[in-house]
């Protein structure tokens, strides 16, 4: 049965939030935006069946430990000071715990990517949000329709329409944000109709097409899904 990510998040929240702190499985140097200090959090409202990160994102329980604000920032500042570039959180979804985000976000020195599914972004956060001039939002989109989000994530298909409304609040409020998507799991002509309704919400929003990687056993779920990875050549 398909679930419903705002139930999931507030059960994810019990978990891996304690008052301000939140729970991290690792922090990290990595090559992406051409240098990013990463900070790897754990538990996420949604269950994708390509997620790189799935034994963090079913069982938050088991993994972990929890990080104030002011060490989260502490270790991303140490990274920036090293080696430049941005900081950013992956790994699971970062909107959860929010008051322990924002805090991170005041405290962070530099430019920081925000990689969120979106889900839980209403006007009240993206508000909060707007607040932050060093802030770039980034949603990955799960599906280019209610259908394939429900068979990607396993939630109910009706929040497909909440990371679209996302990208709107965002857009509203002048908050920096790009929408992102695996691309070789979809065809190519439902790429470019999800693209052109992206572009009716802002002609900022292009997608960031990003190719599916095998880490973490995804592409055997995907295979037991019955969901197709296509030929990179059906969109050169
Ligand atoms: S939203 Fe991201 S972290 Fe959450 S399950 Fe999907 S891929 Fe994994």
């Amino acid at each position: 049965m398909p679930f419903d990510p705002l139930k999931v998040a507030k059960s994810v929240e019990e978990v891996v939030c304690r008052g301000k702190k939140r729970k991290y499985y690792r922090f990290r140097w990595t090559r992406f935006y051409g240098g990013s200090a990463t900070a790897d959090v754990v538990g996420c409202n949604l269950r994708c069946v390509y997620c790189w990160s799935w034994k963090y994102v079913t069982q938050p329980e088991k993994y972990g430990k929890f990080y104030s604000p002011s060490e989260v920032a502490a270790i991303l500042n140490h990274f920036l000071q090293k080696h430049g570039g941005i900081a950013r959180m992956t790994g699971g979804e970062p909107t959860l715990c929010f008051d322990h985000l924002i805090d991170v976000l005041e405290r962070v020195e530099g430019e920081f990517v925000l990689e969120t599914n979106g889900i839980l972004l209403d006007e009240e956060k993206v508000e909060a949000l707007a607040s932050f001039d060093n802030l770039f939002v980034r949603v990955s989109l799960k599906g280019v329709d209610r259908e394939s989000f429900e068979k990607i994530t396993g939630a109910k298909g009706e929040f497909f329409d909440r990371q679209i409304r996302a990208l709107e609040l965002l857009a509203e409020h002048g908050v920096p944000a790009r929408p992102a998507i695996l691309l070789n799991l979809f065809r190519r002509e439902e790429l470019v109709r999800l693209q052109a309704r992206l572009l009716r919400i802002s002609p900022r929003y292009i997608l960031e097409l990003e190719p599916f990687s095998d880490y973490g056993g995804a592409l055997k779920r995907l295979r037991e899904k019955g969901i197709t990875v296509y030929s990179l050549e059906q969109y050169s």
